[in-house]
């Protein structure tokens, strides 16, 4: 919290309170009825620790808490779904190699050009590499981007008869598709549930929400698997992507409007209703 400003304080009819108030932060979430609320005293803002012990019982894992993060990740975000535009299996698959350091925005004024220019694999499998930088070279690190969609474009054209493989496997073999790019194409696009996409923000917000202690995105991803029932990772990555643009960033998250704020123990919060858990990093 920069000096001199005042931490907010929660509203008596504030954002929190509709999602109800954690009575206890242990291994079971309870929450208060609105009726309940009511007649409850005024909550009242502790103070933001910098450490903390975490509640006796407390499991950051525990089915309730996941089932409540996930609950209140899809009211706030019901319409999540990739923001990288793209008609077919083929340019999301290229949308995504190019989103790599790179925002979706970019991505986005870039492949309308391109696809036109371009319009299917066949056509960059033809390509030489540095043929491709031109048209990519504004969304970063291009030479690499474009061996990448070139090495992809031969791959599909000449091992798949011009189609992305929709399985796990299969995808993995193309070049420039690592595991992160093929759970985006086959959630997406294919709509399958083979893993958990681990981008920056399911990266640094699944740790602050101690779904993971772990910090490298193979390793967070099994985790997630393990907590997140399947039918929900595609919507999960959806949602909490939009949850660190919106609301979760990486520096100052605006916790004090955030939906998750009274089961959330990050230490890097800026605003808090409840102890931070000492364990619980960004
Ligand atoms: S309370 Fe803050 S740190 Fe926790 S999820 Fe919300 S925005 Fe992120």
């Amino acid at each position: 919290m920069p000096r001199g400003q005042i931490p907010r304080q929660p509203s008596k009819a504030g954002r929190h309170e509709k999602f109800g108030k954690a009575i206890r932060l242990g291994s079971k979430l309870k929450t208060s009825t609105p009726a309940k609320l009511a007649k409850a005293p005024k909550a009242r803002p502790e103070k933001k620790s910098a450490g903390g012990v975490a509640p006796k019982g407390y499991n950051p894992i525990s089915p309730e808490r996941v089932k409540e993060i996930l609950k209140r990740l899809s009211e706030t975000y019901p319409d999540a779904k990739c923001a990288l535009h793209h008609n077919n299996a083929w340019e999301l698959l290229v949308a995504t190699i190019l989103s790599a350091q790179c925002t979706d925005v970019r991505v986005n004024m870039v492949t309308p050009g391109l696809f036109k220019k371009y319009p299917t694999a066949k056509h960059f499998a033809a390509l030489k590499p540095e043929e491709l930088e031109p048209d990519i070279r504004s969304t970063g690190f291009f030479r690499n981007k474009s061996k990448s969609i070139v090495g992809a474009a031969q791959a599909v054209v000449n091992e798949f008869g011009g189609e992305v493989p929709d399985d796990m496997e299969r995808l993995l073999t193309v070049p420039g598709a690592a595991r992160k790019t093929a759970n985006v194409v086959l959630g997406s696009w294919f709509g399958k549930a083979e893993g958990v996409v681990v981008d920056t923000h399911v990266h640094r917000i699944s740790r602050r929400l101690e779904l993971t202690k772990n910090d490298d995105p193979k390793s967070i991803e099994q985790d997630l698997m393990k907590v997140i029932p399947r039918e929900k990772w595609i919507d999960f990555a959806h949602q909490i992507i939009h949850h660190g643009r919106a609301l979760c960033v990486a520096r100052n998250p605006k916790c004090v409007d955030c939906p998750l704020e009274n089961i959330c123990h990050a230490a890097d919060k800026t605003w808090s209703t409840v102890d931070i858990h000492k364990a619980a990093q960004p």
